[in-house]
């Protein structure tokens, strides 16, 4: 009995460990997100950055690939707190 009790321990303990690397690897991601390029040469400038892009053929959406990213991050994030919460 003495060493069952133990193993619930370790498992609890490992679960604990699971979810604060979780945690971490959540808080890591989200920490990781990405601002939208910027160039001093406007031009270049992503439409979605606060700046705005000078060059106004381009259309008014991001072309850095931040939103995909941002937007990945935010997917994944959700997934698993909903699945691990
Ligand atoms: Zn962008």
């Amino acid at each position: 009995m003495e060493n069952k009790s133990t193993n619930v321990e370790n498992s609890t303990t490992a679960q604990t460990d699971a979810n604060t690397v979780l945690a971490e690897v959540l808080s890591f991601l989200e920490g990781s997100k990405r601002k939208h390029y910027y160039c001093d040469d406007c031009w270049y400038t992503c439409p979605k950055h606060p700046e705005g892009c000078c060059n106004s053929e381009e259309p008014d959406r991001c072309n850095c690939g931040a939103d995909e990213y941002n937007g990945q991050v935010d997917e994944l994030v959700a997934r698993a707190r909903k699945h691990f919460g």
